[in-house]
C-alpha cells in the first residue's frame, strides 16, 4: 500500500542523551542522526499500556520481552489493511506490530536489531558460518547450512535467524516446522524479509529528558503558531473560540491561544456518543485554566438521522454534518453571531488535511472562520509540547487509544473498535444493538454487525470530514 506524502519526517536522535529530536542538533549540544521512518511519520510516544501490549506479544512469540525498563519508545502507525504500528528503539525501528481482523490478533514483525534489547528463546533458526555469509547478501535460508530450527518453529512463523555465536543476521517467515524441518537436506527452511540494516543505540532517558533535547524546537513552533494567531485575531474582528474536542491537538491549541490572546471560551460538539474520559477531561481543561465551554447538542441530530440512514459508514459519514456542523452553526448564532474558532487541525493527519489551507470557512457553517494554528505540527511535536506544560490530556491515550472522537467512529480501524468493545463493553453494546435493529429492519445479512460490514456502505463515495 502507498504511503501519502505529507513533508519530510523530522526525526532525528540524539545517541548521548537516548531521546527523539525534532531537529539536527540536541540541546546538550550534539549533533543527531536522522532517523528513517516510513511515512507519512506521525510518531507518538508508546505509553505504558502500548509497551505492555507490545512486550506481550514478543514474549508470547519470542519467550523474551522486548522493551527495557526506561527507554523510550515511538509508534508510528503505518498504512495497512487494518493498523500496522512500527516500534521505534534507541532511533531504529526495532518492529512493527500488525492487527490481523480475520484472526481478531496482533502479529510481530521483528526486525534484527531487536535482538540488541532481547534474545530470542524460541522461534529462531541457527545456521553456520558458511550459509550466514550468503544469508547476510541476503539469500534465503536453504536447508544445508541449518544447524538448528527452534522446536516452536511453525509454517508462516516470523523467525529470527541466528549464527552459531547467536549474532542475528535477519529475520524472516519460516516456510516450514520445526518438525518438517528435521532430517531434510535441501529446500528453503526461512525466506528473508530485506531491511535497510540501521543505527541502534538503545539506553534510558525519561520524556522530561525529551522535553528538554527539543526545547528550542517547541520554542520555534510555539512562537510560530502564536504569532500567527495575533495576525488573524488582528485581520478579523471576531470573538475567538477554540473548538475543543477533549484530544490533545485541540488541549496544544487552547494552550497557543491561552498564550497568544489569553482565555478564550471553548466550543464543544458534543455527539453523545462521546467517552467518559473524554468528558471528564473537558471540565478538567474548563476548571484548570478557567475557561467556559459553550456545548453543542447533536445527540438527537444523530439518532434522527440513524432512524433514517442506518449507522454512519466510513464512506458516508453523515454524522459529522448531524452532530457537529449543524449544532455549531446554531450555537454559534445563538452565543455571538458569528466567530473566528481556532481549530487543532494537522497536515500530517491525512493527505486531505494536507492540501487543506490555514484559514478557511467550511460552507456546512457559514457563521464560522476557522484557522488551524498547528497546522504544521507532527504529532510528536503535540506530545512534546504537552509535557513540557504538564497539561491534562485525556487519559484515553495512556490507555492505548490513539483517536478521542465518537466511540464507535466507522474510521477507527477494527484493531481500535475491538479494544473498545473490550474497554467499554455497554457502551459497545448499546451501539451493536442499535445498528443491528436497524439491520434486522431494513433485511441486512444476519451477521452485519459482527462482520463489520455495517463499517462501509454499497455505492456511496460521500465523506464529510470533521472540522468544523
Ligand atoms: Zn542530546
Amino acid at each position: 500500500m502507498k504511503s501519502p506524502y505529507l513533508g519530510a519526517v523530522p526525526l532525528h536522535w540524539c545517541d548521548e542523551c537516548h531521546v527523539p529530536v525534532l531537529g539536527k542538533r540536541c540541546s546538550c549540544g550534539g549533533k543527531t542522526r536522522f532517523v528513517g521512518v516510513t511515512p507519512p511519520g506521525d510518531l507518538r510516544p508508546a505509553f505504558p499500556s502500548d509497551i505492555r501490549l507490545i512486550n506481550h506479544l514478543f514474549e508470547e512469540s519470542f519467550g523474551s520481552l522486548l522493551i527495557p525498563n526506561d527507554h523510550l519508545v515511538l509508534l508510528n502507525k503505518v498504512p495497512d489493511d487494518d493498523r500496522m504500528e512500527e516500534i521505534i528503539v534507541g532511533g531504529a525501528i526495532v518492529g512493527a506490530i500488525r492487527y490481523l481482523p480475520g484472526e481478531s490478533r496482533w502479529e510481530v514483525l521483528p526486525r534484527p536489531e531487536a535482538t540488541l534489547l532481547m534474545t530470542p528463546k524460541m522461534r529462531y533458526v541457527i545456521v553456520d558460518d558458511g550459509a550466514a555469509a550468503f544469508i547476510k547478501d541476503g539469500s534465503s535460508v536453504l536447508a544445508p547450512g541449518v544447524v538448528l530450527v527452534e522446536s516452536h518453529v511453525e509454517k508462516g512463523d516470523e523467525v529470527f535467524v541466528l549464527t552459531e555465536d547467536g549474532t542475528c543476521i535477519g529475520v524472516g517467515r519460516a516456510k516450514m516446522s520445526a518438525e518438517e524441518a528435521r532430517g531434510i537436506t535441501r529446500g528453503q527452511i526461512v525466506r528473508l524479509r530485506k531491511n535497510a540494516p540501521q543505527v541502534c543505540r538503545p539506553g534510558s532517558a525519561t520524556w522530561d529528558d525529551a522535553v528538554d533535547a527539543n526545547r528550542e524546537y517547541l520554542l520555534k513552533m510555539e512562537g510560530d503558531s502564536i504569532a500567527f494567531i495575533r495576525d488573524v485575531r488582528e485581520q478579523e474582528d471576531l470573538p475567538v473560540t477554540v473548538s475543543y474536542s477533549g484530544g490533545k491537538d485541540s488541549l496544544v491549541t487552547l494552550l497557543l491561544a491561552l498564550k497568544a490572546i489569553g482565555p478564550v471560551p471553548l466550543l464543544f460538539a458534543d455527539t453523545g456518543l462521546e467517552f467518559p474520559e473524554t468528558l471528564e477531561n473537558i471540565s478538567e481543561v474548563s476548571d484548570r485554566y478557567c475557561v467556559p465551554i459553550f456545548r453543542g447538542d447533536g445527540e438527537a441530530g444523530f439518532w434522527e438521522v440513524f432512524s433514517r440512514h442506518g449507522p454512519p459508514a466510513v464512506n458516508f459519514r453523515w454524522c459529522c454534518k448531524a452532530c457537529k456542523l449543524t449544532p455549531v452553526t446554531r450555537l454559534i448564532e445563538e452565543e455571538f453571531g458569528e466567530c473566528l474558532s481556532l481549530i487543532g487541525q494537522r497536515k500530517y493527519e491525512s493527505a486531505r488535511r494536507m492540501k487543506s489551507r490555514r484559514v478557511w470557512r467550511n460552507p456546512n457553517v457559514p457563521n464560522q472562520l476557522s484557522a488551524a494554528p498547528i497546522q504544521h505540527w507532527n504529532a510528536l511535536h503535540v506530545w512534546l509540547y504537552l509535557f513540557q506544560e504538564k497539561a491534562p490530556y485525556n487519559t484515553l491515550y495512556e490507555a492505548g487509544l490513539d483517536r478521542i472522537g465518537c466511540y464507535m467512529c466507522p474510521s477507527s480501524d477494527i484493531a481500535h473498535l475491538r479494544m473498545i468493545e473490550a474497554r467499554y463493553p455497554k457502551l459497545w453494546e448499546r451501539w451493536q444493538t442499535a445498528v443491528s435493529d436497524y439491520g434486522g429492519a431494513t433485511g441486512r445479512p444476519e451477521n452485519w454487525f459482527e462482520s463489520g460490514a455495517w463499517r462501509i456502505k454499497k455505492g456511496e463515495s460521500d465523506d464529510e470530514d470533521s472540522h468544523y
